[in-house]
């Protein structure tokens, strides 16, 4: 008689361990006084006032569960976006939400369809969901939206379209996106990841509203982590038809948003002001930087967000991880996009006025040295 096979340890689901971490931006640069952490796309204006409020009026009950339905947080959202708070489920940060998509409308078999320089959060939900990511290359660093057309297969279930792209900064016009969504067929589910849409100025650019209003296999997610200064708290939202809301709301956590980030979320979404000020700002050093850096005679690719893709010279000594040693030992630390198919660039995350000066005088120094 054979004994039985007896495992020695817990072991995965198939494909799990096939996953590399997300490795999130550095913030330490060791053995330096004044640190710009410039490396998350995090906002260097804060949080607006009244959800800074709104977090110690709801510090003093924390024995309470939150409001499992984020009730007060969808109708702010609902009210200034002018949509249905029916169609819109919020997240414990976009991140979740994304992992959520993946969850329910994924599993072995499945395609679902990201592009070269995308966000790697979507491969790694992709995996996890235990399908297969399917790459497109971009064109000029912007999603090609035929190329996309042309990788669909009868497998496709999912296409994941960061817009505005990330680290790239660059977009896809509107007209694009509606004809990339008229040509998908209607199994397919398409993701658009505006995570910087309040930060685009161009009139060709929508995040997707009307798409998601007027179809069934669109959804829109969206964040506060960004110009909404509340990364910390983890919020994020998404708008999309009911069916695929109810899908989602059935395999979530009952209270995946705390009561912290429900407050806060729901303040920061009402104080318009506050975030249209940072959009200013943000316009005003997106162009300030754009310039100085480009006179610098480095490559800078045009962007819509509050980020810059820098390109290094591909010279001894200039190269991206030359640049990131050497700024990261004056306290400026930048994001490495290797992990991006872009391993001679850095990511700048635009920052206080301060910072942004001495971002421009270190990669003078750098240049000229
Ligand atoms: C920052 C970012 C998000 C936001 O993620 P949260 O989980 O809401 O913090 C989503 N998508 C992209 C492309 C991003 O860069």
């Amino acid at each position: 008689m054979t004994a039985p096979f007896v495992p020695v340890a817990p072991s995965p689901r198939p494909g799990l361990l096939d996953i590399a971490p997300y490795v999130p931006g550095k913030e330490h640069a060791p053995g330096v006084a004044k640190v710009f952490k410039l490396s998350s796309n995090e906002t260097p204006l804060g949080a607006s006032p009244a959800a800074l409020e709104a977090v110690r009026d709801v510090a003093g009950a924390l024995e309470r569960y939150p409001d499992g339905q984020a009730l007060a947080l969808r109708q702010a959202i609902a009210e200034v976006h002018g949509l249905n708070r029916d169609h819109i489920l919020c997240g414990n940060g976009s991140d979740e939400l994304l992992g959520l998509i993946a969850h329910a409308y994924l599993g072995p078999g499945d395609e679902a369809i990201v592009t070269e320089h995308g966000f790697l959060v979507y491969p790694i939900q992709i995996r996890a969901a235990g399908a297969t990511p399917v790459t497109v290359r971009e064109r000029d660093l912007t999603v090609d939206v035929d190329a996309i057309l042309a990788a669909v297969s009868e497998r496709t279930r999912v296409v994941f379209l960061a817009n505005p792209g990330n680290p790239t900064g660059t977009y896809v016009p509107m007209e694009d996106v509606r004809r990339l969504h008229a040509a998908l067929p209607k199994s397919v589910l398409l993701v658009l990841d505006a995570a910087y849409a309040e930060y685009v100025r161009r009139n060709d650019y929508a995040a997707g509203i009307e798409l998601v209003s007027g179809a069934e296999n669109v959804v829109m997610t969206r964040t506060f982590s960004k110009i909404h200064g509340l990364a910390a708290l983890r919020v994020g939202w998404m708008y999309g038809p009911k069916a695929v809301i109810d899908v989602l709301n059935r395999v979530r956590g009952p209270f995946n948003l705390n009561a912290l980030a429900i407050a806060a979320g729901a303040a920061a979404m009402r104080d318009r002001a506050f975030a249209e000020a940072a959009a200013d700002f943000n316009m005003l050093w997106l162009g300030r930087l754009s310039a100085a850096l480009t006179a610098l005679g480095l490559k800078v690719t045009p962007s819509v967000t509050n980020f810059l893709l820098i390109h290094f010279p591909d010279v001894d000594g200039k190269r991206a991880p030359d640049a990131d040693a050497f700024l990261t030992a004056r306290g400026l630390i930048l994001r490495g996009v290797a992990g991006y198919g872009l391993p001679n660039a850095l990511r700048l995350t635009i920052g206080t006025e301060e910072a942004n000066l001495a971002v421009i005088e270190a990669l003078t120094a750098f240049m000229e040295g």
